[in-house]
């Protein structure tokens, strides 16, 4: 933990009667960082914040700037907590400013009604709904009213701001535009987020901080970059992205390269995490933008014969569908652009291939002990 340390987290479990829902958590948020926890549904997300909020008793030391949490009371806390069920969380008959107010004077500290004015309209201006301010939230559109929870909770300034999946009831623009406000604001504040998701999309383009969580236990923290090109298990490689996994033992190899027998064959890949053991029965995936077809598969380190069997259009670039025998689902490269093969080319035979770089075999299936090579291919 260093002095820049906003919330240092040790050894943090939670059990419910005979159910361990997280287990030895150990997790540092650096002061201004944008921590994103991402996992499964149940995977303990929720239970976390609420134990960092002080809301619920667990097992472990949760430390606030150095302080353990434990010797704070709950309203003395200085933390902010904005739920993804907004509408309940504002007042029907309070207008925005009012609400916004309710921030305020919630702390216990003397504001003279001059600097709460001027407070609450820097922050309505900053989310750009100072034209609501006396408005009641039933006048406001779904967007809106979450800006106004927002609010409530970035005027108080708090060390930390916890936010459970805020935007998950959104639209999807709605969501896009509200996702990168959310980050400008931060910034802006310099405030602690930790910010609960399981919208893949938002954790990466937010984090400065992701941490993958699943049946209560961290399978990996790190920056998102590294979550997605580096994952720590095939847990983490299924579950942040899109992959093409295979199953299959790996034969030999050298220290970080290994070949694996799978269900279309030899394939070369990198060792991602420990060494593995010869005969190894493991998870190898590898990413859709990964995998070149026709002439762009020549020359790469794993190619197969393949039958092309669908294509989809998605905007900004083409998804393309392939078909191997001895595999049963399809294996799906995305590239840039409109399509370069058609309707004219379905049910044709070619070459697809990636390179032994973008393939990844995990030592590591999960850091749950449940975990199986075939539940993974599921996830
Ligand atoms: P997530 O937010 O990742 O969806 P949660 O933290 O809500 O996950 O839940 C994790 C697990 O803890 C789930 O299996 C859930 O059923 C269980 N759980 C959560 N709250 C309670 C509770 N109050 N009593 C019993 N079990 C609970």
């Amino acid at each position: 933990m260093s002095s820049e340390t906003a919330l240092s987290i040790e050894n943090l479990s939670k059990h419910y009667s005979n159910e361990t829902v997280l287990r030895d958590i150990s997790l540092d948020v650096e002061t201004g960082e944008f921590c994103v926890v991402m996992g499964p549904s149940g995977s303990g997300k929720s239970t976390l914040l609420q134990s960092i909020a002080g809301l619920i008793e667990y097992e472990g030391t949760i430390r606030i700037n150095g302080t353990p949490v434990e010797t704070v009371p709950v309203e003395e806390r200085d933390l902010g907590y904005v739920f993804q069920e907004f509408e309940d969380a504002l007042f029907p008959h309070k207008t925005v400013f009012e609400n916004v107010a309710f921030g305020l004077h919630q702390q216990d500290a003397d504001y003279t009604q001059s600097e709460i004015d001027e407070r609450i309209d820097e922050v309505l201006e900053l989310l750009a709904i100072s034209h609501t301010r006396d408005d009641l939230p039933t006048e406001l559109s779904g967007g809106q009213q979450q800006r106004v929870e927002l609010a409530r909770q970035l005027v108080r300034e708090c060390d930390i701001v916890l936010l459970d999946d805020p935007l998950a009831d959104l639209d999807y623009k709605l969501q896009k535009r509200m996702e990168l406000e959310v980050r400008q604001i931060q910034e802006e504040m310099n405030s602690t987020f930790v910010y609960v998701t399981h919208n893949q999309d938002q954790a990466l383009k937010l984090a400065d901080k992701l941490v993958i969580l699943n049946q209560g236990r961290i399978e990996q923290i790190g920056h998102p970059e590294e979550v997605y090109y580096e994952p720590a298990s095939a847990f983490v490689g299924q579950f942040v992205g899109d992959s093409n996994g295979f199953i299959g033992n790996a034969t030999h190899g050298g220290d970080d390269t290994v070949a694996v027998e799978t269900e279309i064959g030899e394939m070369s890949a990198r060792v991602q995490g420990d060494d593995i053991d010869p005969n190894q029965r493991s998870i190898t995936i590898v990413r859709p933008e990964d995998v070149g077809f026709g002439d762009a598969a020549v020359g790469l380190d794993n190619v197969y014969e393949a039958t092309f069997v669908d294509w989809t259009y998605m905007g900004r670039e083409t998804e393309y569908a392939f078909e191997i025998e001895g595999l049963d689902y399809a294996i799906r490269s995305i590239k840039d652009g409109t399509p370069t093969i058609g309707n004219e080319t379905i049910g044709e035979s070619i070459s697809i291939g990636w390179d032994k770089a973008d393939t990844l075999c995990f030592s590591t299936l999960s850091s749950a002990s449940t975990a199986t090579v075939e539940t993974l291919m599921e996830v």
